[in-house]
């Protein structure tokens, strides 16, 4: 097996922006390429909800759509239009998965991103 510090420093090292919300996607982690791509410290976006990346670019329609699938256990993928703490945007290909408690219920998400605005 694994030292779990392996895992620990695997998801900090980690080139794609990662992140460990509760239920309601307020951020308990965020790793090393998250502060890097979004502008902000980790002390400024824990605790925060998810949204605190979001610009008024994408539509609700798109987060309702997201939230549904993933309060059914499944997993999102997509594009979001988000904004970095100095205000720049940038095109995030998200991945949105749910982790689930002992009791298959969901706990906590895990939040993975990549910056796509050149490949568009
Ligand atoms: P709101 O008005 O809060 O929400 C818009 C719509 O989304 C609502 O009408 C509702 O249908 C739905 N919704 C929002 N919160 C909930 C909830 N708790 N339960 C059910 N439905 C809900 N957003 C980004 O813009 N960029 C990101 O990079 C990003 N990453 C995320 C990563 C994770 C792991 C998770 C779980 C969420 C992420 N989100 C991200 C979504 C984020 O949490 C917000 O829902 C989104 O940014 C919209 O927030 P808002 O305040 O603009 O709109």
């Amino acid at each position: 097996p694994l030292p779990p510090s392996l895992y620990f420093e695997t998801v900090e090292q980690s080139p794609v922006a990662i992140s460990i919300t509760d239920a309601k996607a307020s951020i308990l982690y965020a790793n090393a390429a998250f502060e890097h791509l979004s502008g902000y410290r980790r002390d400024e976006v824990l605790g925060k909800n998810e949204s605190i990346l979001s610009s008024n670019a994408t539509p609700e329609s798109i987060y309702r759509q997201l939230w549904r699938t993933i309060q059914r256990k499944k997993t999102w993928t997509g594009t979001l239009v988000n904004r970095r703490k100095n205000g720049d945007e940038y095109l995030a290909e998200l991945v949105i998965s749910p982790v689930l408690d002992s009791a298959g219920e969901i706990a906590h998400f895990l939040g993975m991103h990549r910056d796509v605005t050149r490949e568009h």
